[in-house]
């Protein structure tokens, strides 16, 4: 089996098709502190992409409640546990990935995996605002929070090295080039649901209807047009933008998704012990035992966390969560221009621009010109 580089995990990895990365890829940071789970993104998504026959199960974007909500239900418990012992040298991952995991256990199949049934499907929210404890009387109001729960958004991450692709028998599924959106052709797919299996995140869903499997596409039509998908500008928090990633060595630091990625180390991927070298990070919560972040967002967690504590006084991070929600526009670039954070489109051109500090108002509370005095109604 060919050998590829993994940046995720630092080392190289095998994976059956030799690695050819697209001319872009896209990703996106979702910043996990900010999500309120309103499932507005999800809604936005559904009646998008899922409101036909077959579909009435699909949700391409889901936001669940860790520790306990799972989209299928347990599926992130279910992979770990068949992937076995995970372990980290620093920042090298010792470990198996799930396509090593099946070579090792001679499985007859390219990716460790699973394939969930009917009722893991039946509860999409199942879990929300459930925390990991009971909650004493009054404690609820003290901090630090002794239980804890976090938002976890979910879409398809558009793997650099798709557990998918890797799988499908009819590589019906497959990557693009101009973009590395994953994609499966409709037309070549025999439904024979090895991608559902193989999938860890289980972002691929099969169609009773069609017989054909199906998945987040990245809202590629508004990518081509320069737009960032529907789940990213509907979020109420503001939680998430999109960019392009490029490897750490080639960097492009004016692009938000790099930016936070590699040059404030402030997200990191979901799971990257799987092997897929996943392209949507997460902005890991503050709020939750490290031990428990180690494993979903890997050793350097704490880092990430620390980095993130910074924010409020390092410019140019700020700008850019500022810039998280401001524009329906893909940025490409952004800025920090006198106190101002500025996002550019591939063209150059300005598309949106805002104060790292909001300007306050404070009005008088006697207008001598109408002679009279003001309050505030609440
Ligand atoms: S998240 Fe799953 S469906 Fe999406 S590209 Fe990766 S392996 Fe394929
Ligand atoms: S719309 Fe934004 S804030 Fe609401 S659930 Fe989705 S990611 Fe979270």
């Amino acid at each position: 089996m060919p050998k590829v580089f993994n940046w995720q995990i630092n080392r190289e990895m095998e994976y059956p098709y030799p690695a050819s990365p697209p001319k872009k890829q896209f990703a996106a940071v979702f910043d996990t502190n900010k999500c309120i789970a309103c499932q507005t993104c999800t809604i936005a998504c559904k009646n998008a992409w899922t409101s036909g026959r077959g579909q009435e199960y699909m949700w391409w974007n889901n936001v669940e409640t860790k520790p306990y909500g799972g989209f299928p239900q347990g599926w992130d418990m279910k992979v770990l546990s068949l992937l076995g012992p995970q372990t980290w040298q620093d920042s090298t991952y010792t470990g198996m990935t799930l396509i090593e995991a099946a070579q090792a256990a001679a499985e007859g199949r390219q990716v460790t995996g699973y394939l969930p049934e009917d009722l893991d499907w039946a509860n999409p929210n199942i879990g929300e605002d459930e925390s990991m404890g009971l909650i004493e009387g009054g404690v609820a109001f003290s901090l630090p929070h002794p239980v804890w729960s976090f938002y976890l958004q979910r879409i398809c991450n558009h793997c650099a090295y798709p557990a998918c692709v890797a799988a499908c028998p009819r590589k019906a599924i497959y990557k693009r080039q101009e973009d590395g959106i994953v994609l499966v052709d409709q037309e070549r797919c025999r439904g024979y649901r090895e991608c559902v299996r193989s999938c860890p995140f289980k972002k691929v869903m099969y169609n009773v209807a069609t017989r054909v499997s199906e998945k987040c596409i990245a809202c590629y039509p508004r990518v081509e047009q320069g737009l960032q998908p529907f789940c990213t500008i509907s979020c109420i928090g503001r939680i998430r933008i999109n960019g392009w990633i490029h490897t750490p060595q080639e960097a492009d630091l004016e692009s938000p998704v790099d930016f936070l990625v590699h040059g404030r180390k402030v997200a990191l991927s979901l799971y990257p012990q799987f092997g897929l070298m996943n392209n949507i990070y997460y902005v890991p919560p503050i709020h939750v035992p490290p031990a428990y972040l180690r494993q979903m967002f890997g050793p350097n967690v704490e880092q990430a966390i620390e980095a993130y504590k910074q924010a409020k006084d390092d410019p140019e991070m700020l700008g850019v969560f500022l810039l998280m929600g401001a524009t329906e526009r893909w940025i490409e670039k952004f800025r920090v221009v006198k106190g101002e954070a500025v996002g550019y489109d591939a063209k150059g051109d300005e598309i949106a621009r805002v104060p790292l500090k909001e300007p306050v108002y404070i009005r008088p509370n006697y207008d001598a010109g109408r002679s009279v005095y003001l309050h505030n109604t609440m």
